[in-house]
């Protein structure tokens, strides 16, 4: 039987930190589907279209990553629908264990059969998340260490265009 998980997140945008969550799941399980989700705490810089896009061009070396959107659902609901035993989340620092501990804790009083798993990624990307990737391209910093290309690129012109409306 195939090994199906899901890598739900805002991924606003996608950072080298999330695709080493993704390269070390690929190595764990047969398909794994980067879910999109609104994210009702966040507000976002990129529109829903505009994140899967950057995915989507970030995750072609992978063949059995594919990117959903999930609209208004439990993500436990969504990992059933599609068929997944597993909720994969990376973690960093002690601040996101104690979030990420209590989601997993609800997901798994929601639904008994999903288990969530903590991967961590390599010491260097572990500082990295898009809110600070944000916070650098706002002011003109260069990305290009944090970020695929195709990100850099967005993260640019969104700024720019941000200051010229
Ligand atoms: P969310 O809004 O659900 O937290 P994010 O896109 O911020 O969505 O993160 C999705 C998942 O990826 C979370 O589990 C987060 O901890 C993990 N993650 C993000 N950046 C990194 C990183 N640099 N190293 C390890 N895990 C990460």
């Amino acid at each position: 039987m195939s090994k199906i998980a899901i890598y739900p997140g805002s991924f606003d945008p996608i950072t080298n930190g999330h695709l080493d969550i993704i390269k070390r799941g690929v190595k764990l399980f047969d398909k794994l589907y980067i879910v999109l989700g609104e994210n009702v705490s966040k507000t976002t810089l990129f529109t829903i279209d505009e994140r899967v896009n950057l995915i989507k061009q970030a995750i072609t070396d992978f063949d059995q990553v594919e990117v959903l959107v999930s609209n208004n659902q439990l993500t436990v609901d969504f990992a059933h629908e599609v068929g997944a035993s597993v909720i994969l989340r990376g973690l960093r620092t002690a601040t996101d264990f104690e979030y990420e501990f209590t989601l997993s804790m609800a997901n798994a009083k929601l639904n008994s059969e999903v288990e969530t798993v903590f991967l961590t990624a390599d010491n260097e990307q572990l500082y990295l998340s898009s809110s600070m990737v944000k916070e650098i391209a706002k002011f003109s910093g260069d990305v290009s260490s944090f970020v695929p290309p195709c990100v850099a690129t967005a993260l640019k012109t969104k700024f720019v265009d941000q200051k010229q409306a």
